[in-house]
């Protein structure tokens, strides 16, 4: 007597909110629980952008917004294109959504046919596959390894795609792994993609400005990608704006067209408040955050210096994001505390029940060998954490 859709039975829950919510419940239940699952900076708003959203309350902004956008926030995103990315677009290969969540979902709801393939690339964020599955996408894992840093080789990317091969969907820095493609290998990639026209690139650079090593390569960057590329990006993890729910693209205009046709229809545009704080949170340079870089680098050598000291895992060192992403596998078959670990999932659990810590299980990221730890938290917290995993996997 299910009255609900396949379309939403057939619909994973979100693994990093499931687990969310789980700590939640402990958290109000007594527990002192850590939470390292969100994918959540821990930062207050910059100032300035706070008083561009007072200042926009102030001066009576509160109708609906053009669906794909205000025009002035789009050139702040125009301009920052060009001045981080040196990317051109144009007004009209621009659409703001609610967050870059819906930014993909549109991609996939206006791209996919069902039956049509979606590379990604593991490990790979949550959602890609879910959003993919309900557009009628095929998620297409495509397995990497710790050894290469996670990184897909050009020779598994052209080894998965069939006819039938619509997309692909990375981030890079990549949540969950931190790993950061350099210009080299992203052209090795594009060397394979040139031969498939068809196949359109969905490029996630959310985590741009949160990069240790330096330098941030856009797909788009390459002529003969740029056509076929889209560029996904928002204000969520380098601004700390992840309630404000500001996403956006540039797209070839086609692509840019419809998602503002499917948005229409959807949801209309963003917020109004939020779209003019993100304007000034745009216009300013990225080294205005550079604090948070600085913090998240720290917090970076901290727990990888922790986890370390924890026998049998292996960690391999994020370039970006604020993630690790530690193979777990070593401890599969073994039985703690009463409770026998099996898997990715069994593990998490124990070190939410045993350690208290909360992360999330790499089975939502296509990857059943690992677990994701947000450093997205105080150095204090990290190293309690951390020691409080260390006692419950090996006392
Ligand atoms: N893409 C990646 C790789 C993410 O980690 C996230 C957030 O967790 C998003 C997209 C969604 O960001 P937003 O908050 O803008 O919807």
């Amino acid at each position: 007597d299910n009255k609900l859709s396949n379309r939403i039975n057939e619909m994973a829950t979100s693994a990093t909110l499931a687990m969310a919510a789980k700590a939640r419940e402990l958290k109000e239940a007594g527990e002192k629980i850590i939470g390292l699952s969100l994918g959540e900076p821990d930062f207050t708003i910059p100032e300035f952008v706070k008083d561009a959203a007072i200042k926009a309350v102030n001066d009576d902004f509160h109708s609906y917004t053009p669906v794909d956008g205000y025009g002035d926030l789009k050139e702040a995103i125009i301009t920052k294109f060009k001045r981080d990315n040196g990317l051109d677009y144009k007004p009209s290969q621009i659409v703001v959504s609610t967050g870059a969540k819906q930014s993909l979902y549109n991609l996939a709801q206006v791209l996919l046919n069902p039956g049509d393939e979606v590379l990604l690339p593991a490990p790979f964020w949550v959602s890609y596959g879910d959003i993919s599955k309900v557009a009628g996408g095929v998620p297409v894992e495509i397995k990497t390894s710790i050894n290469n840093d996670f990184k897909v080789t050009p020779q598994e990317l052209e080894a998965a795609i069939t006819p039938k091969t619509k997309m692909i969907i990375y981030s890079s820095p990549c949540n969950p792994s931190g790993s950061v493609y350099s210009r080299e290998e992203l052209r090795a990639l594009a060397d394979v993609l040139v031969k498939y026209p068809k196949i359109i690139i969905i490029s996630d650079e959310i985590y741009e400005h949160i990069n240790f090593i330096g330098d941030h390569v856009s797909m788009a960057q390459f002529d003969d990608m740029y056509d076929r590329t889209v560029t996904v990006n928002g204000v969520s993890k380098a601004f700390s704006m992840t309630g404000w729910r500001i996403g956006f693209i540039g797209a070839p205009e086609y692509i840019a067209r419809a998602c503002n046709k499917m948005q229409g229809q959807v949801t209309s545009g963003a917020n109004c408040i939020a779209q003019k704080a993100t304007i000034v949170a745009l216009e300013n340079p990225p080294s205005k955050i550079q604090y948070m870089v600085d913090a998240f680098k720290n917090r970076r050598a901290l727990i990888l210096g922790l986890l370390s000291e924890i026998p049998d895992i292996k960690t391999n060192e994020p370039e970006g994001a604020f993630y690790v992403f530690p193979d777990i596998a070593a401890y599969f078959g073994k039985t703690l505390r009463g409770t026998t670990i099996s898997n990715a999932t069994d593990f998490s659990l124990y070190l939410l029940e045993h350690a208290k810590v909360a992360t999330v299980t790499g089975e939502a990221f296509g990857d059943p060998n690992c677990i994701r730890i947000s450093y997205a938290a105080s150095e204090n917290d990290i190293s309690t954490a951390m020691a409080q995993i260390k006692e419950a996997l090996t006392s």
